[in-house]
C-alpha cells in the first residue's frame, strides 16, 4: 500500500491535511477548505501552493505532487528548490 503521506484530521473543529516536513522538522497542516487535493493519502497531490512559517519562524513554501513535496526558491531552508518523495505520517 505504501507510505502514508497525507493525514486527515479535526483540529480545533477545522478540517486539515497533515504532512511532515522534513525541512522543517516539523508538522505541516492546512485547511481543506481552501484546497483541493486527490483525495489519495498515498499518493497525495493538492493544487494549491502552502505557504507556513515553521515554529523557527522559517518561510516554507511548497507544492505536493504525486507523493513529493517541491520547495519553492522563496523558502528559507536547506531544502529549497529541491523536490524529496514526502516522508512516512506517524499519528
Ligand atoms: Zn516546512
Amino acid at each position: 500500500m505504501g507510505k502514508l503521506k497525507i493525514y486527515e484530521a479535526i483540529v480545533r473543529g477545522e478540517k486539515k491535511l497533515l504532512f511532515w516536513c522534513k525541512a522543517c522538522s516539523s508538522n505541516h497542516s492546512v485547511d481543506t477548505d481552501k484546497i483541493e487535493w486527490n483525495g489519495d493519502n498515498y499518493t497525495p497531490t493538492i493544487n494549491a501552493d502552502i505557504k507556513i512559517i515553521s515554529h523557527k519562524n522559517i518561510k516554507c513554501h511548497s507544492f505536493i505532487k504525486n507523493g513529493h513535496i517541491i520547495y519553492l526558491d522563496e523558502s528559507e531552508h536547506e531544502y529549497r528548490g529541491k523536490k524529496i518523495e514526502l516522508d512516512e505520517f506517524y499519528h
